[in-house]
């Protein structure tokens, strides 16, 4: 059973980080066909200020990751930033207070981080981004909750995989893409890849 502080969150974030880093180039490649080719630079300067945040410094998770929200906010621009510096401060916001990690806190601070990119964005299932990760791996939380926080979160990140391969044929709605209109068809939108990385994090992480 983890317990939850900010040693926790940091892992978590720290391991988003590496992963952005590793994928910049496969998330910059997704933005240059149907966008404008900065979604990796924008995802690794973002991450990689949240992974200089020391956990030491905050008192608990929920002021960490609130802070790695801000930071997001002020470092990614474009409408990534925004998008996901909404999700970790609402995240944050439902988490609760340190102590025994459970699958109802977790479950409720990733709900109210994807409401928070719903009412920010706009944006809804279909509409080829991140939302077609997230939503699928909240949902999967959610029903996975009774086997226990790892089940959850492996449950989870396999849905958002499955959210972001489902992004492939879609005409984008909603962000830059949706200016091409049918030509943004048959490319993976590089939010719902991005946000695929940080669930399959937390898998690796918070369990
Ligand atoms: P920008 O489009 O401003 O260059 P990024 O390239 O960093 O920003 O991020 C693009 C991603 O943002 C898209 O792939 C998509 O997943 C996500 N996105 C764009 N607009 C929205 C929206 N309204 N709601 C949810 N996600 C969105
Ligand atoms: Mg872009």
């Amino acid at each position: 059973m983890s317990q939850l502080n900010a040693h926790l969150t940091a892992a978590w974030l720290s391991d988003f980080a590496a992963s952005v880093a590793v994928n910049a180039d496969l998330l910059t490649e997704l933005d240059r066909q149907i966008g404008d080719a900065d979604h990796g630079s924008n995802m690794n300067r973002g991450m990689q200020a949240v992974a200089a945040l020391s956990a030491d410094d905050f008192a608990d998770a929920a002021s960490h990751v609130k802070k790695a929200g801000m930071t997001l906010v002020n470092t990614v621009g474009g409408a990534s930033g925004p998008l996901y510096g909404t999700f970790m401060l609402r995240f944050a916001g439902a988490l609760g207070d340190d102590g025994e990690l459970t699958t109802e806190a977790l479950g409720a601070a990733l709900r109210a981080g994807l409401q928070g990119i719903l009412d920010r964005g706009k944006a809804s299932v279909g509409d080829k981004t991140m939302v077609d990760a997230l939503t699928p791996a909240v949902e999967a939380f959610e029903a996975a909750s009774g086997q226990g926080v790892q089940a959850a979160l492996t449950a989870a990140a396999q849905a958002a995989a499955s959210g972001r391969d489902s992004t492939i044929p879609l005409v984008a709605r909603k962000g830059r893409a949706s200016y091409l209109g049918e030509r943004s068809a048959g490319h993976q939108d590089p939010g719902a890849t991005s946000v695929t990385l940080l669930i399959e994090s937390a898998a690796r992480t918070l369990g």
